[in-house]
């Protein structure tokens, strides 16, 4: 594979006056995932997207323009990437990482490394793949080379991986809007350690929480006052940032827990930063009976049953067992045989994982009808198929089939099934949009999803949960936890806890 150096030394940035000529060099890499330990189906190397060398360069990202901008040489490696899924194969993380250790050798010296990571990232017959990345670029490039990195909130971050950092950060938003913000953050921190010859210091403290992202949404009590307090706390003199890991609770490992870091600019602000830590977890522990979901609940057929009683045009359901963006494979067709037995009208269902479905349908063409058997085929702990007679009505545009998101809109009695080729849920507007769909046109849409995603909720007239069997079971409870450190709420509910934060 061709791997590049790239230099900044585009013209227009070298006459920019607010270009900064300070020779430093930033190497830059990721592999972003969410892997969910109790799902069935591995997550392999075909399943990721992998960015390198000019493609990260002139994928536009904040981050990425900033360093331009600021005059700092690039050297970026190997980005990859995939929707959640089970647990990642051995044979792609190795890959992915040999290429990046190659990488980080070719560069020689390097002042920092960017690390644009998820946080919840699981390797097939490796304990913490994240420190071992981490610990293998550290026999590289040694401790003078400053490592700053970013994560999604729902990521594990382990006290080894963590260790080996200078500085990190998380988002501060689920559902998600801050990521190319956090990104940047982490790059401009990385910058400014490096220009000021800072030494920072990581306090950190877990909280032993598993909890799902529907029930620690930072937009609602109890966790909104608590992350809101984190933009103050980056403006305190001698402290660099703060986060709050809500974690990722479907992943049965010693790791998956609630966690907080502070990072002092150094040694001196240690203390404060570990006092800081303390207290928001401490807060968080106190909340943690508050944090429930944020909207009505229950079984399949009570919610369908709900949501044509309410007076909104529009209902939305989460079929929040089978979330793809949880990691669960999404081709549960539980939902569709409720909404079809209970003799359903204006119902639309997005989507159906189903790639033979998919297939048929495209086969039989437009206006053909056929009797298909829906979906089980992946997930065939918690899914059966479910065999109806359908009319194909639509598809999604040429270009869609071309960037492998193609859909195939099916019609079976009022309700209609987006089928997809590949994991996939419906988050945005403009999904609905590809397959000539008004999702406010329906009285009720389901989606393979737990909370909405940021365009859904503020489309959303109503939402309701069901909570639906599957790998991302919303009842912590009911999953079977072997792993996870004990004790833990909502396991072990009357356990006591105190934060005690430490230094890194
Ligand atoms: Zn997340």
């Amino acid at each position: 594979m061709k791997k590049m150096l790239f230099t900044l030394a585009a013209a227009a940035v070298l006459s920019s006056s607010c270009a900064r000529h300070d020779g430093l060099t930033v190497l830059t890499c990721g592999i972003r995932h969410e892997s969910n330990t109790f799902s069935t189906i591995t997550t392999g190397l075909d399943d990721f997207e992998v960015m390198r060398g000019e493609e990260v360069l002139a994928s536009g990202q904040p981050w990425c323009r900033y360093l331009q901008e600021e005059g700092i040489e690039i050297i970026p490696t190997l980005h990859a990437y995939a929707w959640p899924g089970g647990v990642v194969s051995r044979e792609a993380y190795e890959t992915f990482k040999s290429e990046i250790l190659e990488g980080i050798r070719k560069a020689g010296k390097v002042d920092g490394i960017y690390m644009d990571m998820h946080g919840a990232l699981h390797v097939q017959g490796v304990e913490d793949a994240q420190a071992d990345l981490v610990r293998d670029i550290r026999a590289i490039v040694g401790h003078d080379t400053v490592i700053s990195a970013s994560f999604d909130l729902h990521g594990n971050v382990s006290d080894e991986f963590a260790s080996e950092l200078d500085f990190l950060t998380a988002y501060r938003t689920a559902p998600h809007r801050d990521g190319a913000e956090t990104k940047l953050r982490a790059v401009k921190n990385l910058v400014r350690i490096l220009r000021e010859g800072l030494r920072p210091k990581i306090a950190h403290v877990d909280i032993p929480i598993l909890v799902p992202g529907e029930k620690s949404i930072t937009e609602v009590e109890p966790l909104n006052p608590i992350y809101a307090r984190l933009d103050s706390i980056e403006h305190t003199e001698g402290i660099l940032d703060a986060s709050i890991f809500v974690g990722y609770a479907w992943a049965d490992l010693p790791r998956s827990a609630m966690r907080v870091f502070v990072v002092a600019q150094d040694s001196l602000h240690a203390e404060l930063a570990e006092n800081i830590a303390d207290d928001l977890a401490e807060d968080i522990w106190n909340a943690r009976e508050e944090m429930v979901l944020d909207v009505e609940s229950g079984d399949i057929r009570s919610m369908i049953k709900k949501a044509y009683s309410m007076p909104q045009k529009t209902v939305f359901i989460s079929d929040s067992g089978d979330n793809t963006t949880a990691g669960a494979p999404g081709d549960n067709p539980q939902v569709i045989q409720a909404l079809v037995e209970s003799g359903c009208e204006n119902a639309l269902f997005a989507g159906l994982v189903d790639a033979e479905a998919f297939d048929a349908c495209l086969e039989a063409g437009k206006g053909a009808e056929l009797t298909l058997s829906l979906g089980g085929r992946k997930d065939n702990v918690f899914g059966k198929p479910f065999t109806t007679k359908v009319k194909v009505v639509d598809f999604s545009d040429e270009e869609t089939f071309a960037e492998g998101r193609g859909i195939v809109l099916v019609q079976t009695g009022g309700v209609s099934i987006a089928l997809l080729d590949r994991r996939n849920s419906f988050t945005t507007v403009s999904q609905f949009e590809d397959i000539h769909l008004d999702p406010l046109s329906f009285k009720v849409v389901v989606v393979k999803l737990g909370y909405l995603y940021p365009e859904l909720r503020d489309l959303a007239p109503a939402h309701l949960m069901a909570l639906t069997s599957g790998f991302c079971n919303l009842d912590m409870t009911s999953l079977p936890f072997r792993n996870v450190r004990r004790p833990s709420y909502p396991l072990d509910p009357d356990m006591d806890y105190h934060p005690e934060s430490s230094v890194f």
